[in-house]
């Protein structure tokens, strides 16, 4: 007889760009939060959470009208009522509409906040950029200081190293200035590409008139060579903002944190000033970037708040998670289970549901494919879910009241009094391996 085949049609699949997140891969996941979690409780950071929709003018205030994201890459649709919500594609604007909507100015500054979310994005979708994606962030709320800046970089880079996955990256770091002063740039950069309009890419074509700035990052060739032609960022961004960035660097420079200073890095959301920095990937640049962050010190203002100055980062998931397999680092799994219990009959089955019940409450984790087929099929089944260890109970064990022990790996057993199997399976597994529950110790793991 042939074999059943799965036929799933395309609209019942995952939506394009929006991928399942399996086991496996949740590893990592959970992993590189472990890592996040235990950099922020060093740093006096708390976790927060900000819904998955907003109002949209919320990325509408913070993101800017014409943003490339806002314009081309936000998901919104309207409410019954009529109001429309957005999916949110970035961080930073709902964590600082939380601070002025639950009024965190009136608690001690800065408020350390960081957050570890699903975002979203009209993206055209291919390796490294997704529709759904995962983000972390960083951010430091209430104070303008360089030595901020170098703190939040700190511990973007801290992270990386964490994870082994820092060797691939450079960090590029740049100034842009107060608004005003990008303002001046941007008239000068466009007034500088007028006439060259036949040497640039169509995308840039579009820039020139909606954001000049961007058109730096274009990685077209011809665009790029008129990019490095193009009047020096610099000569135009207000001395304090280069005071600043002198200062940053000099912090930088003493903590040992390496980085190149490239006058080209924007960064594209409009509510950016001073300090922006990206984690580009060695090979591919600013197009596999892992993260980035900057200053943002007049969008609360711009959202409604007071002003209040502010710096954060954050990090994409997916892309860390690519880089740490490129780089063979195996996450430490504590998925495994250590017994699979296989039994015949129904009296064996009995006495197996509270086994396993007992197994779990002593930390020994274990499954029992409680369906039918013989031991020896079981026992294949324990072989490929490759378990250290299998108990067996069949007819003689239920009337003798006892369990066989199996180690698989080396293929022997031993037949153990039932109330022994638990105490015996520890000694095998070890006190340390074991995974038991109790919710005063799990708060703190
Ligand atoms: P951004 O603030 O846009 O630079 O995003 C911060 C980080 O999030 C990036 O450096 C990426 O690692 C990640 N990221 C942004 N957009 C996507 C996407 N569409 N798919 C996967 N990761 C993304």
């Amino acid at each position: 007889m042939a074999k059943e085949k799965s036929v799933i049609s395309e609209s019942l699949k995952s939506p394009r760009g929006m991928h399942d997140i399996l086991p496996s891969d949740h590893e990592y996941h959970t992993y590189i939060k472990k890592v996040i979690r235990h950099r922020a409780r060093q740093a006096g950071f708390r976790r927060i959470s900000t819904p998955i929709l907003e109002y949209t003018d919320v990325f509408k205030r913070s993101l800017g009208e014409n943003s490339d994201l806002f314009t081309n890459q936000v998901y919104s649709f309207d409410d019954k009522k009529g109001r429309s919500l957005s999916l949110k594609p970035d961080g930073t604007p709902g964590v600082v509409r939380a601070y002025i909507q639950h009024n965190m100015d009136e608690r001690p500054q800065p408020v350390l906040l960081y957050y570890f979310e699903p975002h979203f994005r009209y993206e055209n979708p291919q390796k490294g950029r997704y529709r759904q994606f995962w983000q972390f962030g960083f951010e430091i709320i209430g104070e303008s200081d360089p030595a901020l800046d170098a703190q939040c970089i700190q511990i973007a880079n801290k992270i990386n190293e964490d994870l082994g996955v820092n060797g691939l990256y450079t960090l590029q770091l740049n100034t842009i200035g107060t608004s005003e002063s990008r303002e001046k740039y941007s008239q000068v950069l466009e007034d500088y590409y007028v006439g060259k309009e036949r040497s640039l890419c169509e995308n840039c074509k579009k820039l020139l008139e909606e954001n000049p700035l961007r058109m730096l990052d274009c990685n077209e060739e011809d665009c790029k060579i008129l990019a490095e032609l193009a009047p020096s960022m610099h000569d135009y961004i207000d001395k304090e903002s280069l005071e600043y960035h002198e200062e940053l660097m000099e912090y930088l420079d003493e903590i040992g944190i390496k980085y190149e200073n490239n006058q080209k890095l924007v960064r594209c959301l409009d509510y950016y000033t001073k300090t922006v920095f990206e984690f580009w990937d060695e090979k591919d640049g600013s197009s596999n970037a892992t993260g980035g962050g900057g200053r943002y010190d007049s969008l609360i203002n711009t959202m409604g708040g007071k002003s209040i100055p502010a710096v954060g980062y954050a990090g994409g998931v997916e892309r860390i998670i690519a880089n740490m397999k490129k780089e063979k680092i195996v996450v430490p799994s504590k998925d495994e289970l250590h017994v699979f219990v296989a039994q015949l009959g129904r009296e064996a089955k009995r006495k197996c549901l509270g086994l396993i019940e007992d197994m779990r409450e002593s930390g020994i984790k274990s499954m029992g494919a409680l369906g039918k087929g013989s031991i020896n099929i079981q026992l294949e089944l324990a072989d490929k879910f490759k378990v250290p260890y299998a108990v067996l109970i069949g007819i003689t064990e239920v009337r003798e009241n006892t369990a066989i022990i199996r180690d698989m790996k080396k293929g022997v057993q031993e037949t153990v009094k039932m109330e022994k199997v638990v105490d015996r399976l520890v000694d095998f597994i070890g006190e340390k391996n074991l995974d038991k529950y109790s919710p005063g110790e799990l708060l703190y793991s």
